[in-house]
């Protein structure tokens, strides 16, 4: 099964927390694709330092409930330390944004990621690894997606593949 999964940063070394997080990925799953690395202002446009961030895809015969449970051990494991802001700073962040095309939404999941369509972090980088990537639930082409974002948060690719 291949999963997308968005990985981002904003404290500390993040080019070194995303790349730790995608070496453990692949110590437990196979790589199959990775994006540039891109660096973002903060979605709420407050004091946050900028974002960078990563989309990768994996192959992965975990559960979507398995694998969230995995990447927050991950989480943590890299470093994330508990932010009392729902949309805070953070060290590391790793979403699962697609699960082989699975639709879910519980408390705990909503897969595709509840927020991709307005994310230009999210839609860019998938573009360069995914250019015919379709939303499973609305259709949407990934270009469509990107053509009607409201906000690119001044995206720009500081690493590229
Ligand atoms: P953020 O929404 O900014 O990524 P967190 O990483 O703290 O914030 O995640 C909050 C919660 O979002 C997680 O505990 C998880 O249960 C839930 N969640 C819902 N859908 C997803 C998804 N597709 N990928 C990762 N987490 C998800
Ligand atoms: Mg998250």
């Amino acid at each position: 099964m291949s999963v997308i999964l968005g990985i981002g940063s904003n404290i500390g070394d993040s080019k070194t927390f995303i790349a730790k997080a995608i070496e453990l990925i692949n110590d437990k799953f196979v790589l199959l694709s990775e994006s540039s690395l891109y660096e973002t202002v903060s979605l709420l446009r407050d004091d946050q330092r900028n974002y960078y961030n990563k989309v990768i895809s994996i192959e992965c015969d975990l559960s979507p409930e398995k694998l969230l449970q995995f990447i927050k051990e991950l989480e943590v494991s890299i470093g994330r330390n508990k932010n009392p802001l729902y949309w805070g700073a953070r060290e590391i962040d790793i979403d699962i944004i697609d699960h082989n095309g699975i639709i879910i939404d519980c408390d705990i999941l909503t897969v595709p990621h509840k927020c991709m369509n307005e994310r230009s972090f999210v839609l860019i980088p998938l573009k360069e690894i995914d250019g015919d990537y379709i939303h499973p639930a609305t259709l949407e082409s990934i270009d469509s997606m990107i053509s009607q974002l409201k906000d690119d948060l001044n995206i720009k690719i500081i690493d590229s593949i």
